[in-house]
C-alpha cells in the first residue's frame, strides 16, 4: 500500500470514527436535556421501550434498512438520528483533512489534535441540536469542557503540534471567549433592562476559546456568528413581528463561527481583513 492511499485509508477510519461517535451524539441530544444518564441504560425504542438491538444500531444503515420504524412496534424514528450521524461523520472526514492535510502529517501531535479537534466540534454538534430544540446549552457541553479545552492545549503544545496555543493560551481564550459576550450581555442589560442572550452563549464561547485559544479565533467566531444570524434571523423576526432575540437562539451560530474558523479561519481573516491578518502576524 502506497503511503497516499494509507492516508485515505486512516481519513475513511476518520469518517466511520464520526459516524459512531454521531450515534452517541444522539443519545446525549435526547437525554442531556431531560438530566438523563448518557451512558446507562442502553438506548430504547421511546415508544415501546424495546431494547435496541445492536445491529439495530449502526450508523445510518440501520436506519435505513428498518425504513425508520422501530422494529418492535413500528413506530416512525425521526430522520434526526441518521441526519445527525452523517453530519458527525462528514464532519469528522473534514476536520481530519484539516488538521492531518497530508501523508507526510500522519503523525502523533497531529492525530492527536485531530481527536481534540474532532470532540470540540462534536460538543457543538450536540449543543446546536439541542439549543435549537429547547433553547438552553448544557453546561456539560460547554463551561465544563473548558478544563479538557486547556488539558488538550497544554498536550498539543507537549507534543509539538504547530501553532499550539498551550495552557495559557487556552486559559486567556476561555477568559476573552467568555469575558467578551458577558461584558456585551451586561451592556444590553444595562440599556434594555431585559437579556440580550442567554448565560448559556457566554459559557459556550468560554468552552470555544479554551480549545482555539482568544485572538483571533473568538473575534472571528462572533463575527461570523453575528452576521450568519442577522442573515437568517432578521427575515425570521419580520415575519413573526417580534424581536430578533425571540426568533432565534444564538448557540448554533456561534458553533457555525467556531467552525468556520476551524476549518477555513486564517485563510478567510487574510481575504476579509488583510490588514488585520497582517498586524496579527497570520
Ligand atoms: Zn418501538
Amino acid at each position: 500500500m502506497s503511503f497516499e492511499t494509507f492516508y485515505q485509508v486512516v481519513a475513511g477510519s476518520a469518517l466511520v470514527f464520526g459516524l459512531l461517535i454521531g450515534s452517541f451524539l444522539n443519545v446525549c441530544i435526547v437525554r442531556m436535556p431531560e438530566d438523563r444518564s448518557v451512558v446507562w441504560p442502553g438506548s430504547a425504542c421511546p415508544a415501546c421501550g424495546t431494547a435496541i438491538r445492536p445491529y439495530d444500531n449502526v450508523p445510518v444503515l440501520a436506519w435505513l434498512w428498518l425504513r425508520g420504524r422501530c422494529r418492535s412496534c413500528r413506530t416512525p424514528i425521526s430522520p434526526l438520528y441518521p441526519i445527525v450521524e452523517l453530519l458527525t461523520g462528514l464532519v469528522a472526514w473534514l476536520v481530519f483533512r484539516r488538521i492531518v492535510p497530508g501523508p507526510e502529517s500522519l503523525d502523533t501531535a497531529h492525530l492527536v489534535a485531530f481527536l481534540v479537534f474532532f470532540l470540540f466540534s462534536a460538543l457543538l454538534i450536540a449543543q446546536t441540536f439541542i439549543d435549537v430544540r429547547h433553547y438552553i446549552i448544557p453546561d456539560e457541553l460547554s463551561v465544563y469542557a473548558v478544563p479538557f479545552g486547556v488539558a488538550a492545549n497544554a498536550v498539543l503544545a507537549w507534543l509539538g503540534y504547530p501553532g499550539a496555543i498551550g495552557w495559557q493560551g487556552a486559559v486567556v481564550g476561555a477568559l476573552a471567549g467568555g469575558g467578551i459576550l458577558g461584558a456585551i450581555m451586561g451592556l444590553y442589560w444595562l440599556v434594555r433592562r431585559e437579556e440580550g442572550m442567554g448565560f448559556g452563549d457566554v459559557k459556550l464561547l468560554a468552552m470555544m476559546g479554551s480549545f482555539l485559544g482568544a485572538a483571533p479565533a473568538v473575534p472571528f467566531i462572533l463575527f461570523v456568528a453575528s452576521v450568519a444570524g442577522a442573515i437568517v434571523g432578521v427575515p425570521i423576526a419580520l415575519v413573526r413581528g417580534h424581536g430578533l432575540r425571540a426568533a432565534l437562539p444564538f448557540g448554533p451560530f456561534l458553533a457555525l463561527g467556531g467552525f468556520v474558523w476551524l476549518l477555513h479561519g486564517p485563510e478567510l481573516l487574510q481575504r476579509w481583513f488583510p490588514a488585520l491578518a497582517l498586524v496579527l502576524g497570520r
